[in-house]
């Protein structure tokens, strides 16, 4: 089983994002960059699988400007067999990601894609949906358990109020979902490795998919500033409070 997961190059998880004071987006000077820790987790499965005899390739892609090569790095660090980047200066939105998978896909014929439920920069959840929709593939989101039998995997899914298990005809779609594993990792010995790890680079026109933006963003502002907590002076005046002021937000 061949499979291909796809990676996107995020602001680290804990740094804390600057919007632009135009409010045209956020500010990505000298701000540290990650993989998605979405997609680190669909990679931490994919080698899991490879580990355990089931897959035999696993594939990192990333779509994104030349940068993005370093997140490929540390996917095949990770334990990714090889990379591909589609290169590309333009903001690439979900649906121009979408094709250009589908695009790859098409050449690769992976059996099993394992994409991360969301990216938390844009917070989406779009790109696995609309890739599976233009294969006509069947997909399976919000991934927090994978079982394989002939031919099919199961999928447990985190959906509001418990779990739902779907089975699912290979070759076929999956999001990851945050209980699905914990990543390992990535050690010094393993970026050594992966430095000699294929990554070949290819661009939006070779696949022939047009990465025009769709959607135009108007505006990106900061979140409203949290009004500071007062202090009371004993548990009636609090229980006051509770009881007059309180309010369910
Ligand atoms: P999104 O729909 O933007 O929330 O992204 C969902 C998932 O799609 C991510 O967790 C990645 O696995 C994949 N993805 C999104 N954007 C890219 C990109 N530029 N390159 C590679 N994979 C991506």
């Amino acid at each position: 089983m061949k499979i291909l997961v796809p990676i996107k190059r995020v602001v680290d998880f804990n740094i804390k994002v600057r919007v632009k004071p135009d409010g045209s987006g956020v500010d990505l000077d000298n701000v540290k960059m990650a993989i998605n820790p979405f997609d680190e987790i669909a990679m931490e499965e994919a080698v899991r699988l490879k580990e355990n005899g089931k897959a035999t390739e696993v594939v990192a892609v990333s779509c994104g400007s030349a940068l993005s090569q370093e997140t490929l790095r540390t996917a095949l660090a990770l334990g990714a067999d090889r990379a591909i980047l589609v290169e590309s200066s333009e903001e690439l939105q979900p649906l121009a990601v979408a094709k250009l998978l589908k695009a790859l896909v098409d050449k690769e014929q992976p059996d099993l894609v394992i994409l991360g439920k969301q990216a938390i920069d844009d917070d989406c959840n779009q790109t696995g949906q609309m890739l599976a929709a233009l294969l006509d593939r069947p997909q399976g989101t919000y991934a927090s358990k994978l079982d394989f039998e002939e031919q099919h995997v199961v999928v447990t899914r985190e959906v509001d109020g418990g779990l739902e298990t779907v089975r699912l005809a290979l070759p076929a779609i999956v999001t990851a979902d945050l209980r699905l594993n914990e990543p390992r990792y990535v050690t010094l010995p393993n970026i050594m490795k992966a430095k000699k790890k294929p990554l070949e680079v290819k661009n939006p026109a070779e696949l022939q998919v047009d990465v025009s933006p769709r959607l135009q963003t108007l505006k990106v502002s900061e979140p409203p500033v949290r009004a500071a907590g007062v202090k009371v002076p004993d548990v009636a005046t609090l229980v006051a409070k509770l009881k007059h002021e309180a309010k369910v937000i």
